[in-house]
């Protein structure tokens, strides 16, 4: 989205504060997927040239994607649109600390069904990177919280940025969305960047006895929705 005229180009694009730069489809593949519990789609997966950070992020176009965006320009429904960040512990090896593997197989489902995009962002641990979010989960076990463990590593409690999220979603045309999240700092952020967030849908709730805690946390501290009846 262009800037207002009587503003200034900044040098550098100020998080939040700043119209996104223009990004562009790189190229797009179809990616056959299977879950470990069976569920199986099929992704195309979108690359993009000219996202802000250099890293490696996609886009998954799930369901009838194409007629949903159609949809959306035309002023119906918003696209479904799900931002995850990369868990690799909970994504890929079924971690039970938090619940990032379930979001994403939830996700993937809906998304399926209603014809959409999944952003896969790379910003392990709150965009603290993998090996602090190790470092993170060792000082948990000595009785910090998920957000104090950050801090007490001399990072951001959340340090991901949605910046490259927004630049995927206006490459792709999808303007208008309906964000599956229960998160309203991404709602908020992806607003700021030019992306009219019409709606918030909550995503399920997905508790185990090894993450009930980090979820209470998320809860409590950072205004996520969720609705825990496990916990007091
Ligand atoms: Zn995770």
């Amino acid at each position: 989205m262009p800037h207002t005229p009587s503003e200034p180009a900044p040098a550098a694009p100020v998080a939040g504060t700043a119209p996104v730069r223009p990004a562009a489809v790189r190229r797009q593949v179809t990616v056959p997927m299977r879950f470990p519990d069976g569920y199986a789609t099929s992704a195309r997966v979108f690359t993009f040239d000219g996202l802000a950070d250099g890293r490696e992020h996609l886009a998954l176009g799930l369901g009838d994607w194409r007629r949903s965006l159609t949809r959306s320009a035309n002023g119906g429904r918003p696209v479904l649109v799900r931002p995850h960040s990369e868990c690799l512990t909970g994504d890929v090896f079924g971690s039970q600390r938090c619940d990032c593997g379930p979001q994403l197989r939830e996700a993937v489902e809906r998304i399926s069904e209603a014809g959409g995009f999944l952003l896969y962002l790379r910003q392990e641990g709150r965009g603290i990177g993998l090996y602090a979010k190790l470092d993170a989960y060792a000082l948990q076990d000595t009785g910090l919280d998920t957000y104090e463990a950050n801090v007490a590593l001399g990072h951001g409690e959340d340090e991901r940025d949605y910046t490259t999220a927004a630049q995927m979603l206006l490459a792709l045309g999808a303007r208008r969305v309906a964000l599956l999240s229960n998160n309203p700092d991404k709602a908020e952020q992806l607003g700021r960047l030019g992306v009219h967030v019409e709606s918030r849908v909550p995503t399920g709730v997905h508790v185990s006895a090894a993450n009930v805690r980090y979820l209470a946390t998320k809860a409590t501290h950072s205004a996520h929705t969720l609705d825990l009846p496990m916990v007091d």
